[in-house]
């Protein structure tokens, strides 16, 4: 799928347009954590005033910003005195308060992409349930009330069964797995219990998981970037392979699934679409994130237009960028928290000196005040001329501590 070049369409806002830079207007973000953070890099580059709002002061995005607010993205009060001094509103984060935010395009305030997309998105299930009703492929997915519906769930779809929390989910933190029917009271419990809305997926037995980020300019033109393969351990992203090792076939089905995902959404931004690969080929869509997204990272090294430029294009009205790979191939690894604390700092910086000695590599610290286990805290992204080039000299960079790439 390609770019539109169709620029005669109405929806391009021309008063964003440039009149001595790239563009006059300010963005505002919603949240300010590390994707917010490269949102600003990216911005730096072509001088666009990137504005955020998020409640710590230190947040990564705030030594960057054109600006920072200091206040919480789910106020609504603080929100419009935020949204005043914005052309254009994007989010960092799909959990934010979205009944203020249909509020605010009410009363005429630029949200890209839309409130009808957060609110679909933000709650796992209702996205599962849209997706659904669009024909497109999903794992089998139920609403629970009570471990009789669960018990009830278990029976039709089997065992492991997963539970996920319908909203606030993020890094996994939001999944709990039940081996079997004893266990499905403490994989509730490990939820928050029934007072969260929950609801179950059956089980898939993946072969791999793949993601495409798509790029989706205000005139509904729409550009996929190439198909990732994504690595989790327990349940959070570990480390992305571009382009994924899969058959030209399932990059097209890849693609084509993801492109009818966005295509059923509103706005304009980037959105990541993560799948599922199952080992009679079929791609089974996981979940889609309305932004900028971990499994895109790489696109900064690797791709003529990174996805945080794709997305302030998009939400510019800029013609979209061209999202193919310059380089043959790229590996990222996420830095996470290893422990609490200096101790988990000083783990992080033996592997980023490690990094700063292998070819190709790029290290990115989000500068987080705070270092907790499993927590997101930089990545490096190392590109070369081939996966197994680029693999091996992560594995190479990873050896010394014992870890693994798979
Ligand atoms: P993210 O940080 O991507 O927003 P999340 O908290 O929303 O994560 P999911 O994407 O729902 O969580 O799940 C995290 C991981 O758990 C998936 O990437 C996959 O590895 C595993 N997983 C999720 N759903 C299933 C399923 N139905 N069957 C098997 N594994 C699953
Ligand atoms: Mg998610
Ligand atoms: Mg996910």
């Amino acid at each position: 799928c390609q770019a539109s070049t169709d620029t005669n369409d109405t929806s391009f806002r021309k008063d964003y347009l440039p009149v001595h830079g790239v563009s006059e207007v300010i963005v505002g973000v919603l949240g300010g954590g590390q994707l917010s953070r490269m949102l600003c890099q990216a911005a730096s580059e072509m001088a666009i005033k990137v504005m955020v709002l998020d409640p710590l002061v230190n947040c990564p995005a705030s030594s960057i910003a054109y600006d920072h607010m200091v206040g919480s993205f789910n106020d609504s009060a603080t929100v419009q005195e935020f949204a005043k001094r914005c052309a254009v509103l994007t989010v960092d984060i799909e959990h934010v308060d979205v009944a203020m935010m249909e509020k605010l395009e009410q009363q005429g305030v630029d949200c890209q992409p839309k409130a009808s997309t957060i609110r679909i998105i933000q709650d796992k299930y209702l996205q599962k349930v849209h997706f659904s009703r669009q024909g497109i492929p999903l794992p089998d997915f139920m609403q629970i009330d009570d471990l009789e519906g669960a018990k009830w769930a278990g029976d039709l779809f089997g065992y492991p069964l997963m539970l996920k929390s319908r909203r606030l989910a993020y890094d996994g933190r939001g999944n709990a797995v039940a081996k079997n029917e004893v266990e499905l009271t403490s994989a509730v419990n490990a939820l928050g219990g029934f007072a969260h809305d929950l609801y179950v997926e059956k089980w898939t037995p993946f072969v791999k998981e793949l993601a495409v980020i798509v790029g989706r300019g205000r005139d509904n033109s729409i550009s996929c970037y190439p198909v990732v393969e994504t690595i989790h351990k327990e349940n959070i992203c570990h480390i992305v392979k571009a382009p994924a090792h899969v058959p030209w076939k399932i990059r097209k089905l890849a693609i084509d699934v993801a492109h009818k995902a966005v295509s059923s959404l509103e706005g304009a931004g980037v959105f990541a679409v993560e799948l599922f690969l199952t080992k009679d080929g079929q791609i089974l869509l996981n979940e889609v994130a309305p932004r900028p997204h971990n499994s895109g990272h790489h696109t900064i090294e690797s791709c003529y237009t990174s996805q945080f430029e794709q997305h302030l294009r998009a939400v510019l009205g800029l013609p979209l960028g061209d999202p193919s790979m310059k380089t043959p191939a790229a590996i990222m690894y996420n830095l996470l928290g290893e422990d609490e604390g200096e101790p988990g700092f000083q783990l992080a910086h033996q592997l980023i000196g490690r990094a700063l000695n292998v070819q190709g590599a790029a290290v990115h610290w989000y500068d987080k005040p705070e270092m907790r286990k499993q927590r997101k805290m930089g990545h490096i992204t190392i590109v070369g001329s081939s996966v197994g080039i680029v693999e091996a000299q992560l594995k190479s960079m990873l050896k010394e501590e014992g870890s693994e790439t798979q």
